[in-house]
């Protein structure tokens, strides 16, 4: 069983800025690879500390066979514009084609304090785009269009109202990676 619940939107701590982490000692350390489990399991390829009802800055990720964390990340600089169908593990069963910048450059630091000076493009940037917003309150719902909005207004208020397991999503199995 995974040592974390996965936080669902409706959750608040999901809507609140999480703080600068300021110390990492053994009991983040464990937290980070508590998350790396609840990840897997879920399975995802990204997950944010509040999503796990931790109100710090730093998620974890593994977008590309290539496990990693970042703490305190900002986003520098933003290019471009790309479509990207994107799905949430707060948002289970639901996703949408979200337009967001193509190319970010990232900085934060690793779990020894080295800083990270990153370059992402593709889905890498997607990832890390999804993260952040997490860290600061922000949900993919908020990055939908009107038409969008009103189609997941109604998904979500049927998955309230049935008290359901959601919906698997209606895309080609492992072609929809969750973060
Ligand atoms: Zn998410």
């Amino acid at each position: 069983m995974a040592p974390h619940v996965i936080r669902i939107i409706g959750d608040p701590v999901l809507k609140q800025r999480a703080s600068d982490v300021d110390r990492v000692d053994g009991s983040f350390v464990k937290l980070v690879d508590d998350m790396f489990v609840t990840m897997y399991d879920a399975p995802g390829v990204g997950l944010a500390a509040p999503q796990v009802g931790v109100q710090k800055r730093f998620f974890v990720f593994d977008h590309d066979d290539d496990p990693g964390v970042i703490i305190n990340p900002t986003i520098v600089e933003s290019r471009g514009e790309a479509e990207f169908v994107e799905g949430c593990l707060s948002v289970p069963g639901l996703h949408w084609e979200i337009v967001r910048p193509a190319e970010i450059h990232v900085k934060g630091y690793d779990l020894e304090g080295n800083e990270l000076d990153l370059e992402l493009d593709d889905f890498a940037c997607r990832v890390f785009q999804h993260e952040i917003d997490h860290l600061d309150g922000v949900l993919l719902i908020e990055h939908l269009t009107d038409e969008q909005r009103k189609e997941a207004r109604r998904a979500l208020s049927d998955l309230r109202m049935r008290h359901l397991a959601p919906p698997e999503p209606d895309i080609a199995p492992g072609r929809l990676r969750l973060i």
